[in-house]
């Protein structure tokens, strides 16, 4: 049994303690129920975590996916590094270890004032307290002739699942001397480092099967995140075959010709034999409709405990929320679902909340065997959330130190997931 200590958790033991301590407050109460929105990282990793730290919460989990396919680790299966089956993951240990409720449809409806959530089949699941992760939407409002036949020519792969495989039938299928077009949108976005790391690995297949082939990059930025690292793996790994366009040289991507598997930018028109479209992004529809969003499209949060700024007993981690300084990754609403976990078996406790410890660490791959890495810790300061300490890899890291890396990413996956899903 793994138990939480003060430093991991930022003061978990402070509820796990007072459930010990006074078993008559869990005796005297009815458990409170928590439905947690969205069986992605987030949502699951504060289900499982709460639903195994405290017992003062029946935890139910609503997710309308049987199984959940990661993200992280896509571009490896792009590039023909990893099976599709391997980045897939049931809930199976959570429902039967780990006590969560596990109600596999969508949530259409909270109604904050009766404290209910209503589910597609027309149920309604009360709460006391309710979390909400429900990742991004894609918007459809910002690229010209991006609609959803679109996407079925000009892929997005930015959710995983079909339109993943469908990328990697189209790259498959490239001629040799094809051109493959990536367009990257503005920020905020999804894992800001991985559509430079998709260009690397899809690369990497190129030059192992269709070494004439050339990638274009239409980029709605100036810089990226890592671009010093990227820019060295391309010269030394794939002389002459990736090609970045800035928005200053471009002037940005305007519009979306699926016919002709075309971008328009003010420059011109770029065609493409393969292009992956990553469209501009927002919090999850449930948010967009449940206000509990503001003007910027994303979930603004207390930064100790998670909690909407909007609505009380409602909290959001992941994707969807303005987050400071955090990226939008797993590893970072790993983190946040901890420490929200925390928050709301605090609350039931009659607990004040403890401020929370927050990290992320991301491996990006330049090559199969070459990764770079980056670990920051964060701290709430002025109601928001700021980097505290940063590491990142180096230019001139050794081979060995990137291969070691390249390692570890694996060894991350599985500790990952299994931490997550169980
Ligand atoms: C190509 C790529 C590479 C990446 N690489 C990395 C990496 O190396 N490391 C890293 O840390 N991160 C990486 N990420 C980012 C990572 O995948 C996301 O940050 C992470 O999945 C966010 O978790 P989330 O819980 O907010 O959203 P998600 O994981 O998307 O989960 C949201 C869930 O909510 C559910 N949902 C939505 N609406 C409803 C509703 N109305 N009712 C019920 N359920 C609903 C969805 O079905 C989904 O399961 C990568 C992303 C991409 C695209």
């Amino acid at each position: 049994m793994k138990f939480w200590t003060r430093r991991e958790f930022g003061g978990w033991t402070g509820a796990a303690l007072l459930t010990a301590l006074h078993p008559q407050v869990v005796l005297s109460q009815a458990r409170a129920k928590v439905v947690v929105i969205g069986g992605g990282i987030g949502g699951t990793t504060v289900a499982r975590h709460l639903a195994a730290n405290t017992r003062m919460a029946a935890v139910t989990l609503v997710e309308p996916s049987e199984h959940y396919t990661t993200c992280f680790f896509s571009n490896l299966y792009l590039a023909g590094l990893r099976s599709f089956q391997s980045l897939t993951h049931g809930y199976g240990t959570l429902s039967q270890r780990n006590n969560v409720a596990v109600v596999h449809d969508s949530a259409t409806a909270i109604d904050p004032a009766a404290k209910t959530v209503k589910l597609q089949s027309g149920v309604e699941l009360p709460y006391d307290r309710l979390v909400v992760a429900p990742g991004i939407e894609l918007r459809g409002d910002v690229l010209a002739g991006y609609d959803d036949a679109a996407m079925q020519v000009m892929p997005h792969a930015w959710k995983a699942g079909p339109q993943t495989k469908l990328l990697r039938r189209q790259l498959r299928g490239m001629e040799d001397g094809g051109v493959f077009l990536l367009v990257v949108p503005p920020d905020p976005i999804r894992c800001p480092p991985a559509p430079y790391e998709r260009v690397s690995l899809i690369a990497s297949y190129f030059r192992q099967h269709k070494p004439r082939a050339k990638i274009l990059i239409l980029d709605a930025k100036d810089t990226f995140p890592g671009q010093n690292l990227f820019e060295d793996a391309w010269k030394r790994h794939y002389p002459g075959m990736v090609e970045w366009l800035p928005a200053q040289f471009t002037g940005g991507v305007e519009a979306i010709d699926a016919t002709t598997r075309s971008v328009k930018t003010p420059g011109g028109a770029f065609a493409a034999d393969v292009a992956n479209v990553i469209p501009a992004q927002m919090a999850g529809q449930l948010a967009q409709r449940t206000g509990l969003t503001d003007q910027s499209g994303w979930c603004p949060v207390d930064p100790i405990t998670f909690e909407s700024t909007l609505q009380p007993d409602i909290y959001l981690v992941g994707d969807a929320i303005s987050a400071g300084d955090m990226p939008k990754s797993a590893f970072a609403a790993n983190s946040q679902a901890k420490a929200c976990a925390f928050a709301i078996a605090a609350s039931l406790a009659g607990d004040p909340p403890a401020a929370p410890h927050l990290f992320n660490t991301c491996y990006t791959f330049l090559a199969p065997d070459d990764a770079w890495s980056n670990a920051i810790s964060f701290k709430p300061i002025g109601g928001t959330i700021r980097t505290a300490h940063l590491f990142v890899s180096k230019v001139e890291d050794s081979v060995e130190v990137r291969r070691k890396n390249a390692r570890e990413a694996e060894s991350w996956y599985d500790a990952f997931t299994h931490d997550v899903f169980g």
